[in-house]
């Protein structure tokens, strides 16, 4: 990999701003534009979220963007009653993995579910959340 640059589309993502070092802010646009994204390798088609710049497979950059869109089906998830500092104020929520067949998507599940409504198994949809404070996110929500 060459030398990265220092961006800071990061500092819109999520609730604590944090600055990244990355080749794959486009992220970030993409976020703005409502979509929520990944990347694909070109040589070989593995699709990768979070994006990825290189392929571990082909050792190859050439990736292009895909949107995670359609539905998924939750795999596991967990509720948080703990936070890590800067987030004590979104408990408790519930961190999911969610596979959408080519790739698996990590995420928070949407506070607008209930807890009772959250079941292994169910279809859930990445969908772009802007934060109060201007900052973006993305959750699952209920398909
Ligand atoms: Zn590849």
């Amino acid at each position: 990999m060459g030398k990265k640059d220092i961006d800071v589309r990061f500092n819109k993502f999520g609730t604590v701003s944090f600055t990244s070092t990355s080749k794959v802010n486009d992220f970030i646009d993409k976020l703005e534009e409502g979509k929520v994204s990944g990347t694909r390798c070109k040589d070989c088609g593995t699709k990768f979220f979070p994006p990825r710049a290189d392929c571990y497979k082909c050792l190859t950059s050439n990736m292009d963007w895909f949107d995670v869109k359609g539905t998924g089906k939750l795999v596991t998830y967990s509720k948080l009653e703990y936070a890590p500092i800067g987030f004590e104020n979104d408990l408790p929520y519930c961190i999911a993995v969610v596979d959408f067949g080519e790739y698996k998507v990590f995420g928070r599940i949407s506070s607008d579910l209930n807890d009772d409504d959250i079941k292994a198994g169910m279809d859930l949809k990445a969908v772009v959340n802007k934060l109060p404070n201007g900052q973006m996110n993305y959750v699952f929500e209920k398909a």
